[in-house]
């Protein structure tokens, strides 16, 4: 006989029926919501699909052509608000080498642009959330659902969400982490480091000042700092990449006087822009004192393209915060072991609600190499297990008396 404090868990479990979570990941993914230009197709057909499930949904109207999804489950006693949150726009199909929304099921596989990122998780969410309101009596407080546009370009609308119709006490984003948990997101460093030069013509090289030769200088050191090779248990080492140089070229035959990096650089918890930009300075002023030739611009805060560049520190919870550890409870039996504990090397919606004191973490079926991939796909067992995890989550935070004792914030 299974232990009675299971039960509830099991009976939502059995209702789960996996052909029609497939069949819902697969519509999502054929019709395209291309970030910025998601139109409104998917967000009513989320609707429809989640209203036809017993669930009250609406849209979050952002402009004429782009909405907000959001749903809402009530328990049947006062309790927190706990909203399962995931993007429903994708990164463009143009590039892909597949046919992008075949939403095509083959070799065990979801095919096509956003079954991994995130089509297939928000359909795991959405089935969890239509298993749940089913048995209202068997938690307490809100579980809230809510999709939004634009995560992925085009003007991320989250916050109109997690401010308006889906405010929460706790929050779970469903971005792919193989069915990891991931307790907050990477933080990012923006540089840009120019050098200045002296141009001269080629045939008397020696009189100028070659800026590429002084930048080949610059570069190894910033590599080099500690601080990228300090590995953390849970965070792995901080990355750095030098994504862009650009140099030379201005006039044929001569010393180029100029050339630029842009540095792309996340942050651990460990590592806050503050500290970065002080040994950055302190490296530079010492490479500037052994070369007197070498003159720098350095940059970390810019807007170029309708983008500003700046600075932001990760963001984390605890591993030991009762969130994270009822999740990882209520997990593990669904995974058959206890899931591991990551960080998420971008920026997702927790960061967002970890920022606004609202405790969050990350965890959703698929391997986030598969984002953004020319040939993107979904694990269909992960999907399922993913599906399953959402169901044991929501009903396990809606239920123990740390969460489901607390008064709503
Ligand atoms: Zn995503």
């Amino acid at each position: 006989m299974a232990h009675p404090i299971h039960q509830p868990l099991d009976v939502i479990l059995s209702t789960l029926d996996f052909d029609e979570l497939v069949g819902l990941a697969q519509s999502l993914v054929q019709i395209p919501s291309v970030s910025g230009r998601e139109g409104l197709a998917i967000s009513q057909f989320m609707v429809d699909w989640l209203r036809r499930h017993g669930v009250e949904a609406d849209l979050q109207e952002i402009s004429p052509e782009r909405a907000n999804v959001f749903a809402r489950v009530e328990g049947n006693r006062p309790g927190p608000r706990l909203l399962l949150n995931g993007h429903l726009d994708t990164k463009p199909g143009d590039t892909m080498t597949i046919a992008p929304y075949s939403g095509e099921v083959r070799d065990g596989r979801l095919w096509g642009r956003g079954s991994c990122d995130m089509k297939g998780p928000v359909a795991a969410m959405m089935v969890a959330t239509a298993a749940l309101a089913q048995h209202k009596d068997l938690f307490s407080g809100t579980l809230l659902f809510g999709s939004e546009v634009g995560e992925d370009g085009g003007g991320w609308k989250f916050e109109e969400l997690v401010a308006g119709p889906c405010q929460c006490d706790l929050g779970i984003c469903g971005e792919p982490t193989n069915l990891a948990v991931h307790v907050g997101c990477r933080g990012s460093f923006p540089l840009k480091i120019r050098t200045l030069g002296l141009a001269t013509h080629t045939g008397t090289a020696y009189e100028g000042i070659n800026a590429i030769q002084k930048m080949c200088s610059v570069i190894p050191v910033l590599y080099a700092l500690p601080c990228f090779h300090q590995e953390d248990p849970i965070w792995g080492r901080p990355p750095i990449n030098a994504m862009i140089i650009r140099g030379g070229g201005k006039v044929s035959a001569s010393v180029p006087d100029e050339c630029e990096v842009q540095f792309d650089i996340r942050l651990n918890p460990t590592l806050p822009p503050e500290r970065l930009a002080g040994l950055v300075d302190a490296t530079l002023a010492n490479l500037q004192q052994a070369d007197p030739e070498l003159k720098l611009e350095v940059l970390t805060d810019w807007k170029a393209n309708g983008r500003h560049y700046h600075s932001l520190p990760a963001s984390e919870i605890s591993p030991t915060h009762p969130l994270v550890t009822t999740v990882v409870d209520a997990l593990t039996p669904i995974l058959g072991q206890r899931p591991k504990l990551a960080g998420f090397p971008g920026g997702c919606s927790a960061s967002i609600m970890l920022r606004r004191g609202i405790p969050a973490l990350i965890f959703g079926p698929g391997d986030l190499h598969q984002a953004h991939s020319v040939d993107e796909w979904l694990d269909l067992e992960q999907l399922r297990i993913g599906c399953r995890g959402y169901v044991a989550i929501a009903l396990r935070l809606l239920s123990v008396p740390t969460f489901a004792g607390s008064e709503p914030a």
